[in-house]
């Protein structure tokens, strides 16, 4: 590892505080530097051993690790919900979809990396995927075991080894993670899964060290950005699942009611804060005035309040930061110029409460129209025809999910077509899957986590090409 230490930085402490009360529950110093140091040592001799390991073991432990999950779900649902507010039932549900990918891997990752034959010049040629290290991971919060899970199952799966951050306020989801998949539950080998509960000011730092293969990050396009450009000075292969400013098209043809129902929960999904909400809603002009009636009616129907709550639709959000954030970003947005159908402000209450909100009339170079909002609001756009609904759609820095309601077979042509996105749904709500490829392109991000393409963002592709010896001449000595 290279000596060079951070010096001038705050290190700040790693820690569970209540979105609902404000109140400190957990408080963990950092790691230090030796002890990083020794982590990533321990990942670089597991992961001497743990390649070989064969797929048919490495997938026991995963389907171990999928049962933990689903033993022990409630615990860990009720561990997300008192760390980062979101709904009791969204957090139980989110390990049961971590215990699906965990599975879904631990059937497939095998057929996913055989060896593929080639046709050349040469007797036979094939290809082989290898593991090629310690990966690092840094994580959100916003889901905070599903995201850590979507990369650990193929990385573990590969033969690699992974080594965690995770956001600074989750740590105990951190700790969490760590122990399922340790010797003592799954099975998995010492080194094969750890946490280092560091700081983002010392992710460069671990990205810089020889040892570590590769990073892939999950977050905002600031972190993105700097990961990113210590991956390409050391020269090491990067991953980026970053933010989204989703459009979800409606088009006359669609079911309206269905539609506005879904948009609801497409828009509060997680508190709002999911990558792949759908925020921006681009109606046609014709059904503009009845969609908007319809989701302004449910909107302002969603219960807001305790996360623990089973009737509770959406909770308070993660921290004080994003709420001071999303209140500017609305209170900028109002004051340019748009139009409150709903909400517009923090709730005067205890804990991180935003009002479910939509806004209309969105002025170009606001807040609400340039960026994400990641929180309960909605803002709503009209358009003449498919066309336009993407050409409004596409004028966004990002590109991650997007969605269009229509049963006409030319728009859906038109919207697969020409959509900047690396999702597509129609007449549904854009989900991850393990089964289909998830990412961005613009500035949400670039390669891809889930399905074979996931898996095989961190091997090294090997072409093997093998010579037969020419047959001996004989009577020639
Ligand atoms: P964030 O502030 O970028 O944090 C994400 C992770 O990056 C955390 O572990 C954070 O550490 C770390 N980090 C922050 N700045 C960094 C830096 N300069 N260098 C290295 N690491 C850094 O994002 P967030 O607010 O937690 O999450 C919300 C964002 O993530 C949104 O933009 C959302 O759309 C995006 N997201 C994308 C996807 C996707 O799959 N495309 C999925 C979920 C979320 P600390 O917590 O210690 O600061």
């Amino acid at each position: 590892m290279s000596t060079q230490k951070v010096v001038g930085l705050p290190r700040r402490t790693v820690a569970s505080v209540s979105p609902l009360s404000g109140e400190l529950l957990r408080e963990f110093e950092q790691h230090s530097d030796d002890a990083v140091e020794s982590k990533i040592a321990l990942a670089a001799t597991a992961f001497r051993e743990y390649r070989k390991i064969p797929f048919a073991q490495r997938a026991a432990w995963m389907l171990r690790a999928a049962e933990i999950l689903e033993s022990e779900k409630d615990m860990f649902g009720r561990l997300m919900t008192q760390e980062m507010g979101k709904t009791l039932k969204s957090a139980v549900q989110e390990a049961e979809k971590s215990a699906f990918g965990c599975r879904y891997y631990a059937e497939n990752a095998e057929r996913f990396l055989a060896d593929e034959e080639a046709k050349t010049n040469a007797a036979r040629s094939f290809i082989r995927y290898q593991p090629i290290g310690p990966v690092l991971a840094v994580m959100p919060w916003n889901f905070p075991f599903w995201q850590v899970f979507r990369f650990a199952a193929p990385a573990l799966m590969a033969g690699n080894v992974g080594l965690l951050k995770h956001a600074s306020n989750v740590p105990q989801c951190a700790l969490a993670i760590e122990d399922i998949f340790s010797p003592r539950r799954a099975g998995f080998p010492e080194g094969a899964f750890q946490t280092l509960l560091i700081g983002p000011d010392r992710v460069n730092h671990v990205i810089a060290d020889r040892r570590i293969a590769a990073v892939t990050l999950t977050g905002s396009v600031g972190a993105g950005i700097s990961v990113a450009t210590q991956a390409g000075k050391e020269l090491k292969k990067s991953v980026l699942e970053l933010g989204g400013s989703d459009p979800f098209i409606v088009m006359p043809s669609a079911d309206l009611d269905r539609a506005a129902e879904t948009a609801v929960q497409a828009r509060v999904i997680n508190n709002g804060q999911s990558c792949i909400a759908a925020k921006r809603f681009i109606v046609h002009q014709r059904i503009a005035e009845q969609f908007e009636k319809k989701f302004v009616a449910r909107m302002a129907s969603l219960k807001v309040g305790d996360p623990m709550d089973p009737n509770t639709d959406v909770g308070p959000l993660a921290t004080a930061d994003v709420l001071q954030g999303l209140e500017k970003q609305v209170q900028e947005t109002i004051k340019m110029g748009a139009r409150v159908l709903l909400g517009g402000k923090r709730l005067d209450r205890k804990g991180n409460f935003f009002a479910p909100t939509v806004l209309a009339d969105i002025p170009k170079g606001s807040p609400a129209f340039d960026d994400e909002l990641f929180g309960p609001v909605a803002s709503l756009y009209r358009a003449a025809d498919m066309a336009e609904a993407i050409k409004i759609a596409n004028n966004s820095i990002f590109g991650l999910g997007a969605c269009a309601w229509t049963n006409d077979p030319a728009e859906r042509e038109l919207f697969i077509n020409e959509i900047e996105s690396g999702l597509a749904f129609i007449n549904g709500m854009v989900a991850s899957d393990p089964r289909i490829p998830f990412g961005g392109v613009k500035h949400s991000g670039y390669g891809r986590e889930l399905s074979h393409h996931g898996i095989r963002e961190f091997v090294n592709v090997k072409s093997v090409c093998i010579q037969e010896p020419e047959p001996a001449k004989g009577g020639t000595e």
